[in-house]
């Protein structure tokens, strides 16, 4: 007779999927596929201890709930306790919020935008944006990385990501020296279409054609962003977007314009941020969504497509998710 009782650690969160199902570990930042079967186990391990679960399978079961025991407790996703102590190690708390009103952005470096970098980067220091992802499209763009890098170095900003096309003769060193000792540069997405090496970790290949797939893009496993897509869709909330030419959009995707940053105050831009019509896609998280609802990986993913309200007032998307089908996603 065992009569302890299995759990899971509460970093370990079980999400359901139509064909299989996933465990996402919020601590070590990765998910674990298990089969659909093995999460419908899960619910009985609040009431069954481990004898009671062997005999609620059933002799014909019994392989596979030992299978599934310890298949949890070898990926240290779960732990056995006495009677009684389950109390002990509550639930994670859902709750989600954050102190700034902005914690993302998509900028664009072009002629028009360069030029106006430091009322930008004034802007993103008031909004409290802590995450910027920065396209570069511009002659030279390993020189005006430099400049964005040398204009960001006293902001409180957590998080830079670049995405960069190539140029012919430029060479991969030049910018394994600039960001490699760089902490605050998380990713540089190098887009070229010839094949290139590199020592660096941060630096990502890709060519311009694949680079609209690739999982570093769409899939991050961690406990803000399990919690934010409980309520929220993760890509449009609190994301602000500033165009080649200037223009203020919630996001890439979305159609609704808010004027230009070169014309608007830091206040106006606030009042901008705030009104109903620039959060409108803010809550439309993915268990609202059709195709996402059953899906496995709908707490991590951050796919950009745009939802649409059908007149049965459920939300789904015009083309299909090319995410899923793509990506392996055990690392
Ligand atoms: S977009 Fe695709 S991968 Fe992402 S939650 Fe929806 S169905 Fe899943």
């Amino acid at each position: 007779m065992n009569e302890q009782y299995i759990i899971l650690y509460a970093n370990c969160i079980p999400v359901k999927g139509q064909s299989k199902s996933a465990i996402y570990d919020l601590q070590r930042n990765k998910i674990i596929d298990i089969p659909n079967d093995l999460y419908d186990f899960t619910h009985f391990f609040d009431t069954h201890n481990v004898s009671e679960l062997y005999e609620l399978g059933g002799a014909e079961n019994y392989e596979t709930v030992h299978e599934y025991i310890q298949f949890l407790i070898e990926e240290e996703v779960a732990f056995l306790v006495d009677k009684g102590q389950q109390k002990l190690f509550p639930t994670l708390d859902m709750i989600w919020d954050y102190p700034s009103q902005i914690t993302n952005m998509i900028l664009e470096i072009s002629d028009l935008t360069f030029p106006v970098l430091n009322k930008i980067i004034e802007g993103i220091i008031s909004l409290g944006c802590e995450h910027l992802y920065i396209r570069i499209r511009m002659e030279d763009p390993i020189e005006v990385l430099r400049t964005i890098l040398h204009l960001l170095e006293t902001a409180p900003v957590y998080s830079i990501v670049f995405e960069v096309e190539l140029g012919v003769h430029q060479k991969i060193k030049n910018y394994e020296t600039l960001i490699d000792n760089n902490n605050r540069v998380d990713t540089l997405f190098l887009l070229t279409n010839e094949i290139k090496k590199t020592n660096s970790k941060k630096i990502i290949f890709s060519t311009p054609k694949d680079f609209i797939t690739r999982k570093e893009r769409f899939f991050r496993v961690n406990i803000s962003l399990f919690t934010e897509a409980q309520r929220h869709n993760v890509y449009f909330n609190r994301k602000l977007y500033i165009d080649k030419e200037g223009t203020i959009k919630n996001a890439p995707e979305t159609k609704e314009t808010f004027g230009k940053i070169t014309d608007v105050s830091n206040d106006e831009l606030y009042d901008i941020i705030k009104s109903p019509s620039f959060q409108k896609y803010w809550e439309i998280n993915k268990d609202l969504i059709t195709e996402c609802k059953t899906c496995e990986y709908r707490y991590m993913c951050i796919d950009n497509r745009l939802p649409v309200l059908r007149e049965n007032r459920t939300y789904s998307f015009e083309t299909e998710c090319k995410i899923k089908a793509v990506h392996t996603i055990e690392d």
